[in-house]
C-alpha cells in the first residue's frame, strides 16, 4: 500500500504538547499518516530499549518506520578502514530497522572526492557488493529488509538517478530511494511536469523490474538550489524552486505505484506530507 509520512517531528508535533518520538506513531495515525522516517544522520543515538518501544508503537498504529543511516557513510572512501566503518553503519541501521519493525534503510552511498567519477563508482560498487556478502554471512534477520540508496542533490555526490538504478540492480536487497527534491536540484527545476517523473520510473521498470519500482522509497521536499546543486530544504509555501507534487501523484496513479513517500520539508514535514496525501486522494477520485 502507498504510505505518506514525515521525516522526523514537525514543529506542530511539539506545539500540540508531544515531547518524545515515542508519541509520534499515535500522533501520525491521528492525522491520517502511515509512515515515519527516523534519521540517524548525525549518528546512532537511541537505546535498544527505546527503539523497541518505538517499534511496538509503530506496529500498534500501523505506521511503517524507515531508518535514515548516518550521512558520513562513504563507500568511495580511499581508505579501507573507513569503508569498514561504513559497513558497520549499515549493519547498525539494519538492527534499528528490526527493532522498529521497518523495511527501508535509506543510505547516502558516497562522495566522489578527488577521484574520477568512474573510479568512485567502481569503488562504491565493489564495497557495496562486499557489504551485502558480509551481511548475508551474519546471523541477522534480513527478511523484508531493504537497503535503499538515495539519489543525491549535489554533483559532487554519487547518486544520480541512473547511478542509483544501476547500483540497485546488483542485489535483491537493494531498492532505490528517489529523492525528487534532489533530482530537481540536479536538473535545475525539471520536475514540474509528468514527463520528468515518467522518465525515472520507466528506466526503473526497465532495469529493476516491477517489484522494486512499485515499492520504491520516495523522498519529497522543495529544495533551493544553485549551479552546484542542493542548498537548503524549504516547505510547500515555495512555488519557485519546486519540484511539484501533482504530476508525481498523477504518475503514481497512472503506473499503479505503491511507494512510501517521506516528506523532508523544513519544520512542516507532517503538514506537507498531509498536503501530498490530500492531493493524491483527490486525484484518485477523478
Ligand atoms: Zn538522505
Ligand atoms: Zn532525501
Amino acid at each position: 500500500m502507498i504510505r505518506f509520512g514525515p521525516s522526523g517531528n514537525s514543529q506542530i508535533f511539539y506545539e500540540e504538547g508531544n515531547k518524545s518520538s515515542l508519541q509520534a506513531p499515535s500522533w501520525l495515525k491521528s492525522k491520517g499518516l502511515t509512515a515515519y522516517e527516523y534519521s540517524f544522520g548525525r549518528g546512532y543515538n537511541m537505546t535498544r530499549d527505546t527503539a523497541q518501544k518505538l517499534g511496538e508503537e509503530a506496529e500498534k498504529n500501523d505506521v511503517l518506520i524507515s531508518v535514515h543511516a548516518p550521512f558520513y557513510i562513504n563507500f568511495a572512501n580511499p581508505l579501507e578502514e573507513m569503508a569498514e566503518k561504513s559497513f558497520n553503519y549499515v549493519l547498525t541501521g539494519l538492527n534499528y530497522l528490526n527493532w522498529f519493525k521497518g523495511e527501508h534503510l535509506v543510505v547516502h552511498l558516497a562522495t566522489q572526492g578527488k577521484m574520477q567519477r568512474t573510479e568512485a563508482l567502481n569503488l562504491t560498487k565493489r564495497r557495496l557488493i562486499s557489504t551485502l556478502e558480509n551481511l548475508k554471512s551474519l546471523n541477522i534477520n534480513l527478511n523484508n529488509k531493504y537497503i535503499c540508496p538515495e539519489t543525491m542533490g549535489k554533483f559532487s555526490q554519487i547518486g544520480s538517478a541512473e547511478e542509483i538504478i544501476e547500483f540497485c540492480s546488483l542485489d535483491n536487497m537493494l531498492i532505490p530511494t528517489f529523492d525528487f527534491g534532489h533530482l530537481n536540484c540536479l536538473t535545475a527545476g525539471k520536475f514540474k511536469e509528468k514527463d520528468s517523473y515518467k522518465r525515472i520510473f520507466d528506466l526503473s521498470f526497465e532495469k529493476l523490474g516491477e517489484f522494486k519500482t512499485k515499492n520504491c522509497h520516495i523522498h519529497f521536499s522543495k529544495i533551493e538550489y544553485s549551479s552546484k546543486g542542493e542548498i537548503r530544504h524549504l516547505d510547500f509555501d515555495d512555488d519557485y524552486y519546486g519540484p511539484n507534487f501533482e504530476p508525481l501523484a498523477q504518475v503514481i496513479l497512472d503506473y499503479k505505484l505503491e511507494p512510501t513517500i517521506i516528506c523532508e520539508s523544513a519544520n512542516f514535514m507532517a503538514e506537507d506530507a498531509l498536503k501530498m496525501l490530500n492531493i493524491y486522494e483527490n486525484l484518485k477520485k477523478h
